[in-house]
C-alpha cells in the first residue's frame, strides 16, 4: 500500500517548547523535523516531508505568518502532498485555523496541531496530537472539510472550534456543534457530514487594523471612541447576551458606523446574536437601526478575523453585510 505524502510544518508554540535549564521557562526550539523524529510508528502511517516555518509562541503568529503558512500550504499541495499538517501554540489555535479556512480552498484537508504539555513533560501529548493529525491529514474523509484542528484525538472545524481551558489536555471543544469526528484505532470517524464550504474571500490587497472590545457593566463606549480616532478601520464589540451594549454605549454606536464597520458579537461564549428579539435602547434591533452590523454564529475573535479579511481584501459596505450574513450563519440549511 502506497502511503499518503504528507507536509508538515512546525510554527512553534509548546509542542515545539523546551527548557534550557531547570530555572527557565520553555521556549518554541523543536522544528518539524525533530517533532516527527519523536513520534513512534510515524513513518508507518506516511510519508512525511517536515519543514520549519516559524518559532513563535502562538500570541505572536500574525497575519503575515498566517499568509506565508497558507502559501507554504498551498505549494505542498501543488507539488503533490494528500494533505498538509501544521504545528503551532495551541493559544491561538482558533483564530489561525480560522483565518486559514477563509481562504483555504483546496479539497486535500489542511490540519493544525499542537499540544498542552511540552516534550520534556510528563505524558507529553505533542507526539500524539502529531501522529492524529497525520492520520487526519490523510484520510480521504477529510477532504472538502476545510482546515481542521485535531487535539486529544478529537477533530474540530476551524470554524466552531474554541481553547475553553488554559491547561487540560482536553482544551479544545466546538461549544455549538461538538467534535467534527474523533481518531479511532489509527483512522478518522467522522460524526457531522461535511459543511457547504463559501465562497474564497479576496486575496488580502491592503492593511487593515480591526479593534475586539469586550462591553462591561458601566461601560460608557469611550474605547469604541478611541478606537475609531486612532484609525482602526473596523470594530468588533462583544457584547451582552445576544447583542448588548449599555444606553451610554448605544448612544456613539452611530457615529461610529457611519465611518467604519461595527460588529456586535456575544461574550457568553455560546449561541448566536439576535436580529429581532428585544427593543430596548443598546438592544441588537437598536444596534442594528445605528448601523451596525451582527455577528450571529461567529465567535468574536472569529468575526473580527473576518473582518479583518474583508477590509484587507478591499470589501464595501454591502460586501461586508453579505460576508457576515453568510459566514455567521449557521452552515446547514433549516
Ligand atoms: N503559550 C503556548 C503557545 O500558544 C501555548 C501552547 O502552545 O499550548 O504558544
Amino acid at each position: 500500500m502506497t502511503l499518503p505524502r504528507i507536509s508538515v510544518a512546525s510554527l512553534g508554540g509548546t509542542i515545539s517548547s523546551t527548557a534550557a535549564d531547570a530555572a527557565s521557562g520553555v521556549v518554541p526550539r523543536l522544528d518539524a523535523a525533530q517533532l516527527v523524529a519523536s513520534v513512534p510508528g510515524l513513518a508507518n502511517v506516511a510519508q512525511i516531508h517536515a519543514e520549519p516555518l516559524f518559532q513563535l509562541p502562538s500570541a505572536s503568529i500574525g497575519f503575515a505568518e498566517c499568509r506565508a503558512a497558507l502559501a507554504w500550504a498551498q505549494a505542498q499541495v501543488d507539488a503533490g502532498a494528500a494533505g498538509v499538517v501544521l504545528t503551532q501554540g495551541t493559544d491561538s489555535i482558533e483564530e489561525t485555523a480560522f483565518l486559514l479556512d477563509l481562504y483555504w480552498q483546496r479539497a486535500q484537508p489542511l490540519v493544525v496541531t499542537g499540544a498542552m504539555r511540552s516534550p520534556q513533560a510528563a505524558g507529553a501529548d505533542g507526539p500524539a496530537n502529531l501522529l492524529a493529525a497525520v492520520l487526519a491529514a490523510g484520510e480521504a474523509a477529510s477532504r472538502k472539510r476545510g482546515v481542521l484542528v485535531v487535539m486529544n484525538d478529537t477533530v474540530h472545524a476551524a470554524r466552531w472550534v474554541r481553547k475553553r481551558h488554559t491547561l487540560a489536555v482536553q482544551a479544545f471543544e466546538s461549544p455549538e456543534t461538538g467534535p467534527v469526528g474523533a481518531i479511532i484505532e489509527g483512522g478518522v470517524r467522522f460524526l457531522h457530514p461535511a459543511a457547504p464550504r463559501l465562497a474564497p474571500l479576496p486575496a488580502p490587497v491592503r492593511e487593515a487594523r480591526v479593534a475586539l472590545l469586550q462591553a462591561g457593566m458601566g461601560d460608557d463606549g469611550t474605547l469604541a471612541l478611541l478606537a475609531r480616532d486612532a484609525g482602526y478601520d473596523g470594530i468588533v464589540i462583544a457584547g451582552f447576551g445576544s447583542g448588548h451594549v449599555p444606553y451610554a454605549y448605544a448612544q456613539h454606536i452611530d457615529d461610529i458606523a457611519a465611518r467604519i464597520p461595527v460588529v456586535i458579537a456575544s461574550r457568553t461564549g455560546a449561541g448566536p446574536t439576535t436580529r429581532a428579539t428585544y427593543g430596548y435602547v443598546g438592544s441588537e434591533i437598536d444596534l442594528i437601526h445605528r448601523g451596525a452590523f451582527m455577528a450571529g454564529w461567529l465567535e468574536a475573535r472569529k468575526a473580527r478575523l473576518l473582518l479583518w479579511a474583508l477590509l484587507a481584501g478591499g470589501a464595501d459596505k454591502p460586501a461586508i453585510a453579505d460576508a457576515l450574513h453568510r459566514y455567521g450563519a449557521a452552515p446547514l440549511p433549516g
